[in-house]
């Protein structure tokens, strides 16, 4: 009897659950290069193509029920709060939301592979890995990187995510207890407006995504 595959979604019923898998399943899939170091890679089965089992990054979205707006890391899972689910205008903020953690996820690991080290020397950060929840710009920008590469590969446009970044900036500052870990001035959405274009140049010219 094989070991049980861990969900890519927990915790989570009905209408929550579909979104989150919705969401969720296409930002674990065919991530190898930016998982196989970090978080690891499971084989699963594709319905789809029995003979030929999907590559899926290891981590789980674990739904927690309370009324702050939160996102966290615990392990290989990503906590998502109920509240956070109700304050998100759509799918593509809900995106942003868990692409930017999972990045923090494959970014802030002990040993780093080679191009999260690249990566982190060229924008003047470590790689080790910050308790939460201490804010650091330079791993917040490592972060925002990847998580619109991430999106991207996901097949969501990741000015969506720029947009989102716009709106929380421009919330007051005690609107939500996530957003005070994660300032979002204006350098730090122009940097991102800017990784969103090289995105789409990367798309229009044929090139592989990589961040
Ligand atoms: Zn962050």
């Amino acid at each position: 009897m094989a070991t049980p595959l861990p969900p890519v979604v927990a915790d989570a019923g009905g209408s929550d659950r579909t979104r989150l898998e919705r969401i969720a399943d296409p930002l674990v899939t065919d991530n190898e290069e930016l998982c196989a170091d970090s978080v690891g890679i499971l084989k699963r089965p594709d319905p789809a193509k029995p003979k030929s089992p999907r590559a899926q990054c290891k981590l789980t979205f674990r739904l927690v029920p309370r009324a702050g707006v939160g996102a966290a890391a615990d392990g290989n899972q990503i906590l998502l709060s109920t509240g956070l689910l109700a304050f998100v205008r759509d799918d593509d903020e809900l995106a942003t939301v868990m692409a930017h953690r999972m990045a923090h996820l494959l970014l802030e690991r002990p040993a780093p592979q080679a191009f999260l080290t690249r990566l982190g020397s060229t924008i003047g950060r470590s790689g080790e890995r910050a308790p939460e929840p201490v804010f650091d710009p330079a791993q917040e920008r490592a972060a925002d990187r990847v998580s619109l590469f991430l999106l991207a590969r996901a097949g969501r446009d990741p000015a969506a995510a720029v947009r989102f970044w716009r709106r929380m900036a421009s919330l007051p500052p005690d609107a939500s207890d996530w957003l005070l870990r994660h300032p979002v001035p204006a350098e730090r959405i122009d940097a991102m407006a800017a990784i969103a274009t090289e995105i789409a140049m990367l798309r229009a010219a044929g090139q592989p995504l990589h961040p």
